[in-house]
């Protein structure tokens, strides 16, 4: 094995820096290179010189940020191709979290670090499945990362969804959902489970959809909520964004069930404080189990941890031999709670 990654990777306060590479992962604020894991907007910041990520999460960067501020100078690197930057190899290889979302794998003379991102490890429709790669040192987030979370499956609880919509065929069940993933990935599920009637959006989802499709994702029709007449609304379903689904906007909605997807569903105090009546433990990220299991398959003897419960987690893995550390990173986990 070469030098230790510890010696080649830094955590500065811009975020995680590749030094041989000349590179950051994810900064916090602009930088000069970045490569980007995914584009949620805790992640993916904009005002960066030269970025370089999938070109999925391009597409999605410039559909959020406008193609200026997605960074001066754009370059899309395919699953599994390797680039040398100074000496580094760089791969970006599928991490399962939202459409385009990728883990980086960086080798440096023989030893080789890996940062996640976010991921999970449950099937998801719109993305390509988590491809574990051994490493020396794993860079994991850590969101759920306490025993009492554990993520169902996600089928089980679009069957859920389901089952009340056929309880009560008068009421229109409005479920709060992240713009970017997790909207997406109700949908294909919806359609999956073999909903296919029109699945009605608050205009905040609509823009992150129509990237999804343009890249290849069938989601099917997808009416405008707000424009819909009211007769129309009875009985079906609407996504709207969290912030909406219990105000003012939800109100006109006929006699609204209120659901959220969020693996933060799994605190039903959270889901009372928020006036949700139908919790759906739905999560991009990986839960209490898919977090150890992962840690254990690419077999690094050192974990960083980002953004979450990073004591319990480095904890748990030092029982099993394996030395953690947490990066105690500021800024990530700053979307909308209910994004996770
Ligand atoms: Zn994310
Ligand atoms: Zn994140």
């Amino acid at each position: 094995m070469g030098p230790h990654p510890a010696t080649w990777m830094r955590s500065l306060p811009q975020g995680l820096f590749c030094e041989p590479g000349g590179f950051f992962i994810d900064p916090l604020r602009a930088v000069d290179r970045a490569v980007i894991t995914h584009a949620h907007s805790d992640h993916a910041r904009p005002g960066h010189r030269h970025v370089l990520a999938t070109r999925e999460t391009l597409a999605l960067m410039r559909a959020r940020m406008g193609a200026e501020r997605a960074g001066e100078a754009q370059q899309a690197l395919g699953w599994g191709e390797v680039l040398g930057i100074n000496g580094v190899e760089v791969r970006l290889l599928p991490a399962g979290h939202v459409l385009g979302s990728a883990q980086v794998a960086m080798t440096y003379r023989g030893s080789r670090a890996v940062v996640s991102g976010d991921y999970k490890r449950q099937a998801d429709p719109t993305c390509r499945g988590f491809e574990p790669a051994p490493c020396d040192v794993f860079v994991t987030e850590a969101t759920f990362a306490l025993p009492v979370f554990r993520h169902p499956p996600a089928g089980q609880e679009i069957a859920r969804l389901l089952a009340s919509v056929a309880l009560f065929p008068e009421r229109t069940h409005v479920v709060g959902c992240y713009a970017l993933g997790k909207c997406q990935r109700l949908i294909a599920l919806l359609r999956e489970a073999g909903w296919d009637r029109p699945i009605y959006l608050h205009g905040a989802l609509a823009a992150m959809c129509e990237v999804y499709s343009a890249l290849g994702q069938r989601l099917g029709e997808l009416p405008a909520a707000t424009v819909a007449a009211k007769g129309a609304l009875v009985g079906a379903i609407v996504l709207a964004p969290p912030g909406a689904v219990a105000d003012r906007w939800a109100r006109r909605l006929a006699d609204p069930v209120v659901a959220m997807a969020s693996g933060w569903m799994r605190v039903r105090q959270r889901a009372k404080s928020r006036g949700v009546e139908l919790p759906l433990v739905i999560s991009d990220h990986a839960d209490w189990d898919e977090l150890n299991a992962t840690i254990d398959e690419v077999g690094a003897p050192e974990v960083w941890v980002t953004h979450g419960q990073e004591d319990a987690l480095i904890h748990a893995v030092a029982a099993r031999g394996i030395k953690g550390r947490a990066l105690r990173l500021v800024g990530y986990g700053e979307e909308d709670e209910a994004g996770a």
